[in-house]
């Protein structure tokens, strides 16, 4: 929609947001007459049909616009496959223990709330606060240090702060543990002291089967399911690369004290890409369409000079000057951008933030974050990471089942190797148990270690390392090496692997703070200006009155917006039309026609614009034909005020 409105200055209201969310049930805490548990939360109608929206528009434009592959894999998964990925011994975070009480947090979470705090304190005593933090005196009592204690710093301290603060992503256990030791950083809560950072892992055990003897976890993300299953999705995809799969699935992570909403839960759905492409050419067709996308980057080496300046420049210039590793990494960070603005992210407040070294897995190229701007500051919503061949490679080194592509070359390659073979009938014989061993270290020695070998042979001399370091002699009548022309038609690589993930519940409370606001005589009440797109109900059908005559016209209102595909709903409760509407507007809802007498007599209905409040008048027929496309996107409210006449307010009963 194109409409400007000019929506209140009113500072943003996170409390009336709250408030608003649980009063229209968009989500509430799970299990909450039992007490609720951390981290864990039901949606309501609303939250539910958002989420929804929010997933239809992901799956309509990254699964059918580029062609993926879909996929719906297991959530319990056996140990060994998190054993090969790397989580089971590095899926950690690190937690503090308060010295007195045993409370635990989340180390980097503790020096990033305490400095925040004092930073703030700073300002204000400065006098330079936005404005006036409000004294919450239950969190004053509650919370020694996160209740903002105005007292000015010294300017080197508030650089050195401003500094950890941008590499906190950066920074390991024991450097959190310094950091608290040195800044005397303590739990909030208490005023207490916290001990040495302890790596605390984050999936949720799990057993299968009544034997207790298979061990399995709830999975802390999809992609496994993906890469498990390439063999398959490449035979699907006739053998040929590149292509993506796509998963839309909950992910489950035992968080440490999880206190932020919706941005840190326990249990979530993502939606993750898995893009497998030539290690050799990371150039993607469609780059050009996005090429001239301009978008604010916050590259690793500005963090690590303590900075957070945005660079605002074309992705075509990032991938040009290598700030991006390459072309298809530099394209799903475009389409992530594109796909979050549509939904009704604020683009002004949407940066992309390179991991740091630390931060990045050890075997990523490059891994950039889609960070929203929201109350709590900056959030990373998307994750989209070059994963190099790491996740392939690893599964099937421990299952043995290659996980590779065969490519026919049109030119084969022609290549002079030294090519060792055993005498099969010696071989068992010589070695007995050692058999495979001495086979498996001579398959993985290098032409270089094969042409000593070679040399050692001749004087009867071979010896070669068991994998503990003792040494086998190996007798020249056991083995030859010979020097061979080898003709390659085939190359056999493992792809590497693109991906972006997608926390939807982080997304979909992004939207709801970037969305939500009051109008100026209303401040109470407040208003969600989702796109039509995403909106959890389209149009909303009020009769004036809940008298029978009106229930004719109503039913075949709705029954023809049913009809064109737009979701609606009719709202005939017996308060005034205007609390129906304000109602609605806190669900978010763009539209509403409103059937009243001269509706009766004229076959004439109303059609509102939410966030003006502008009203337009026509037939039945016609209003609902602007409605249907208003809501597809394909017309504008000024084209829909062309299309139908302006209501005054004042309809002709006569
Ligand atoms: P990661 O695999 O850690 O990069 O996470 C991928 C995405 O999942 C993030 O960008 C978030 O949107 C989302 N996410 C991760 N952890 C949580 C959590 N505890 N609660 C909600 N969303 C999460």
């Amino acid at each position: 929609m194109t409409t400007v409105v000019n929506k209140t200055a009113h500072e943003f209201d996170k409390q009336r947001l709250e408030a608003l969310l649980s009063r229209r049930f968009f989500y509430a805490p799970a299990f909450e007459i039992y007490g609720g548990v951390a981290g864990l939360y039901d949606y309501g109608p609303p939250g539910s049909a958002l989420q929804a929206n929010i997933i239809n528009e992901w799956r309509r434009h990254f699964i059918i616009e580029e062609g993926m592959h879909e996929l719906d894999t297991t959530i319990m998964t056996p140990a060994p496959v998190f054993e090969t990925s790397g989580h089971v011994a590095r899926f950690a975070d690190w937690m503090v223990k308060d010295t007195k009480t045993g409370d635990v947090l989340r180390a980097d979470h503790l020096v990033k709330n305490v400095l925040e705090a004092r930073l703030k304190g700073d300002l204000e005593a400065r006098g330079q606060a936005a404005a006036p933090a409000k004294v919450d005196e239950k969190a004053k009592k509650k919370k020694k240090e996160v209740a903002t204690t105005v007292k000015q710093l010294p300017d080197e301290t508030v650089a050195e702060y401003e500094k950890i603060l941008a590499q906190l992503d950066n920074y390991s256990g024991p450097d959190l543990g310094q950091l608290c030791r040195t800044h005397d950083l303590r739990n909030p809560d208490t005023g207490n002291e916290v001990g040495e950072p302890q790596l605390f892992n984050l999936m949720f055990a799990s057993s299968i089967g009544p034997t207790g003897q298979h061990p399995g976890f709830l999975r802390p993300e999809t992609a496994q399911g993906h890469f498990l299953n390439f063999s398959r999705l490449l035979e699907f995809n006739n053998n040929r690369i590149p292509f993506a799969s796509a998963q839309i699935g909950r992910s489950f992570r035992n968080e440490i004290s999880p206190r932020a909403g919706l941005l840190r839960v326990r249990e979530f759905t993502m939606a993750e890409i898995e893009h497998f492409v030539d290690p050799l050419d990371k150039r993607h067709p469609r780059f050009k369409e996005v090429r001239d996308i301009k978008l604010g980057f916050l590259s690793a080496t500005v963090q690590a000079e303590g900075k957070t300046n945005l660079s605002f420049i074309t992705i075509g210039e990032a991938v040009d000057q290598q700030i991006v590793a390459n072309e298809t990494l530099g394209y799903f960070v475009a389409r992530i951008y594109l796909f979050l603005v549509k939904i009704g992210i604020d683009p002004k407040r949407l940066r992309f933030r390179q991991h740091m070294a630390n931060e990045m897995a050890h075997y990523a190229t490059d891994c950039w974050d889609a960070e929203i701007h929201n109350s709590t500051g900056w959030t990373e919503c998307v994750g989209c990471a070059d994963r190099a061949a790491y996740d392939l490679t690893v599964h099937s080194n421990r299952t043995g089942h290659p996980l590779v592509v065969r490519q026919a070359l049109s030119e084969p390659i022609i290549t002079e190797r030294e090519v060792p073979e055993f005498d099969k009938k010696a071989i068992g014989k010589t070695f007995g148990k050692d058999t495979g061993t001495v086979q498996k270290v001579v398959a993985e020695l290098c032409q270089e270690d094969l042409v000593a070998l070679k040399e050692a042979l001749a004087k009867d001399e071979a010896q070669i390392s068991r994998p503990d370091g003792s040494k086998i002699h190996i007798p020249s009548s056991v083995l030859k090496i010979e020097r061979k022309t080898i003709k390659q038609n085939i190359r056999e690589f493992t792809p590497n692997v693109i991906e972006p993930s997608f926390g939807l519940g982080r997304i979909l409370y992004m939207l709801l703070e970037h969305n939500y606001w009051s109008r100026a005589q209303d401040v109470e009440r407040g208003v969600l200006s989702f796109p039509p797109l995403v909106a959890p109900t389209k149009c909303l059908v009020v009769p004036l009155s809940a008298r029978e005559e009106f229930e004719p016209l109503t039913a075949e209102v709705s029954s023809k917006l049913r009809k064109a595909g737009v979701f609606s709903r009719v709202d005939d409760s017996s308060v005034s039309i205007g609390k129906r509407y304000a109602r609605n507007d806190e669900l978010g809802t763009p539209f509403g026609v409103t059937i009243d007498f001269a509706s009766l007599k004229n076959r004439t209905i109303t059609l509102r614009e939410r966030d003006t409040t502008d009203q337009l008048i026509g037939s039945v027929d016609e209003v609902i034909e602007v409605v249907t496309e208003l809501v597809l996107g394909s017309l504008t409210w000024e084209g829909a005020s062309k299309r139908l006449a302006k209501y005054e307010g004042v309809q002709d009963v006569e």
